[in-house]
């Protein structure tokens, strides 16, 4: 099932993708996948990120090749950090460019969304507590990463956290999918989660036994090697095998700053 978030008559909705429809749903899909008997063509409707999470994790250096390239060993724990719900941005709406930043990368990735509320999860159990997964774009301010030698401001502006289009619920074997980045349809990152570290349920099952998951929590799961710059006026895509393509133009930061660009 492809389950979507979407804006129609003014108002925001739930539904899973039927062909090139998309049938509405009684609830949010983490309270059951209810469907009822109105349909909307999917051409005609305004997707929005498919999930509002209370938090996104994401996780640094969690690719083989990646590693390799950059000379570096695998963490023996996950690198962890968070992006606020503010930086959620869905497919379609533009990554706002930050006046502050001088470099500001893509960076491709798979994604888990969290289905059920939970905490301290044994990994062969986390497959109960994942709702689906989803392409994850990891925008990053690169020289304010460098600059503040921690991570928040470079990864926390609003726009760079962009999700979707829907979440997959059966996206095949998460341990091999192609993870593609591309920019102005050119391949700029291209490899398999065969290539993670840490799979989705060790991700999952390890933050878990740090803070309590929330139904519709985002868990990113690190990008592959081949990360660059965006500039004004890219659309940058992430594609995941089997679940879809998640695309957004980047515009520039506006006078009033970015919060009119962005619907949540
Ligand atoms: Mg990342």
């Amino acid at each position: 099932m492809k389950l979507v978030r979407f804006l129609a008559d003014g108002c925001v909705r739930y539904g899973v993708v039927e062909g090139d429809r998309v049938r509405e749903l009684l609830r949010p899909f983490w309270e059951g996948v209810t469907p009822m008997r109105t349909t909307h063509a999917l051409a005609d409707v305004h997707l929005l990120a498919p999930t509002r999470p209370s938090k996104m994790l994401c996780v640094g250096l969690n690719y083989r090749d990646h590693a390799a390239e950059m000379g570096r060993n695998l963490p023996d724990e996950p690198i962890l950090f968070m992006k606020p719900s503010t930086a959620l941005l869905g497919p379609e709406q533009p990554i706002v460019y930050p006046k502050m930043a001088a470099r500001v990368d893509y960076e491709a990735e798979l994604a888990v969304v969290v289905g059920r509320r939970c905490r301290s999860v044994a990994e062969e159990d986390a497959d109960e507590y994942i709702l689906g997964y989803t392409c994850f774009n990891d925008v990053t301010a690169r020289d304010l990463q460098s600059k503040d030698g921690q991570w928040t401001r470079a990864k926390s502006f609003d726009t760079f956290g962009a999700v979707g289009p829907w979440i997959e619920t059966e996206p095949g074997d998460p341990n091999r999918l192609t993870v593609t980045c591309r920019v102005g349809g050119e391949v700029r990152q291209q490899s398999s989660t065969d290539q993670l570290a840490f799979n989705c349920r060790a991700l999952l099952s390890w933050c878990s036994r740090i803070m309590t998951l929330e139904p519709g929590d985002v868990i990113a799961t690190g990008t592959p090697s081949g990360v660059g710059p965006l500039k004004v006026g890219d659309v940058v895509e992430v594609e995941v095998e089997n679940i879809g393509v998640l695309s957004n133009p980047v515009v520039a930061e506006p006078a009033k700053g970015a919060e009119a660009a962005v619907v949540h």
